[in-house]
């Protein structure tokens, strides 16, 4: 579907004339493809230009090496630059969940896969970390999403806090604090409703369950397919809640990835989990290397 990108730049590259280095007209000819393959992998235009912008300045004039063709050369600058950017910290699978109970909100658009990566979440906590996880939905205007968590809750064997009808997402997370300090829990996940678009309502109520539970971290989960759209959940997400990290969902469709190096470009925060399937243990740790692969084609 796709050109790949070192094809089109060796392309570029066999009509130039062999040189030592790097002419500013070689590199300026590659990035142009360069920004194309950004773009078409959904990475958002402004961040594409900017991108194209820093890596124009670290080309130009870089010695071509014996070893490897110029357009293998601009695209391994254009690898390194990708996970330089990409890159938000060194283990970004190590969540801040000392003391417990540590409580995790989780927010995010519905339909991005919140509530499944609550879950898948919880399945690697339990699982790798051997902790003891409490879920809860807050989900008050959807009762089958706050039934779905329970039934996953039950397929990971995972705790879920009880539902009450009529109690509001305040209530909830409270009652799930003093749950999770009680029954001895290591970690508490409280699963933030979702709607279609960002409201204030939305938001509003995520501010108001954030100040009771003072997360220790807040996951953004966005859809990695969604691409440019991506950035703009990201940071309301960010400037309205504050967000501590990132998980990319749908990483296993045909989607390129530009998502990843969007959001992280604009609001800073560290991608740590992508979502590679609907099964619930499909959630790996993010590693720059292979969204840098995809991005590059
Ligand atoms: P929510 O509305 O944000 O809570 O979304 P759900 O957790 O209900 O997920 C919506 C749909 O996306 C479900 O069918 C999930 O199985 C599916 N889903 C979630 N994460 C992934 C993923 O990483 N890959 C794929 N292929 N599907 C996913």
């Amino acid at each position: 579907m796709f050109e790949n990108l070192s094809e089109r730049l060796s392309g570029v590259f066999d009509r130039l004339t062999k040189q030592g280095a790097l002419s500013e007209e070689d590199v300026k000819t590659a990035l142009r493809e360069v920004r194309v393959a950004l773009l078409e992998a959904d990475v958002s235009l402004p961040v594409a230009r900017d991108f194209v912008k820093a890596i124009q300045e670290k080309a130009t004039g870089q010695a071509v090496t014996k070893s490897i063709t110029p357009g293998q050369q601009v695209v391994k600058i254009v690898h390194d630059a990708l996970i330089d950017t990409l890159r938000g910290s060194d283990d970004p699978g190590a969540l801040r969940i000392d003391n417990p109970p540590a409580p995790i909100l989780m927010v995010g658009l519905q339909g991005s896969g919140k509530t499944t990566t609550t879950a898948k979440l919880a399945k690697r906590l339990k699982e790798r970390d051997g902790k003891r996880v409490l879920m809860a939905s807050l989900d008050v205007n959807r009762p089958a999403a706050m039934e779905q968590l329970q039934i996953l809750g039950t397929q990971i064997g995972v705790d879920t806090l009880p539902i009450v009808k009529g109690e509001d997402p305040v209530a909830i997370a409270k009652r799930a604090k003093t749950q999770a300090a009680m029954g001895g829990y290591d970690v508490y996940i409280l699963d933030t409703a979702g709607r279609l678009h960002i409201d204030t309502d939305l938001i509003a109520q995520a501010a108001a369950v954030r100040d009771v539970a003072k997360p220790r971290e807040t996951l953004l989960v966005v859809d990695g397919l969604t691409g440019q759209d991506a950035v703009n959940v990201a940071t309301e997400f960010d400037d309205k809640i504050g967000v501590t990290g990132v998980i990319l969902t749908r990483m296993d469709g045909d989607g390129r990835g530009g998502a990843a190096l969007s959001m992280r470009a604009v609001t800073g925060k560290p991608i740590r989990f992508v979502g590679l399937g609907e099964k619930l243990d499909a959630l790996e740790t993010f590693e720059p290397e292979r969204i840098a692969g995809r991005i590059l084609g």
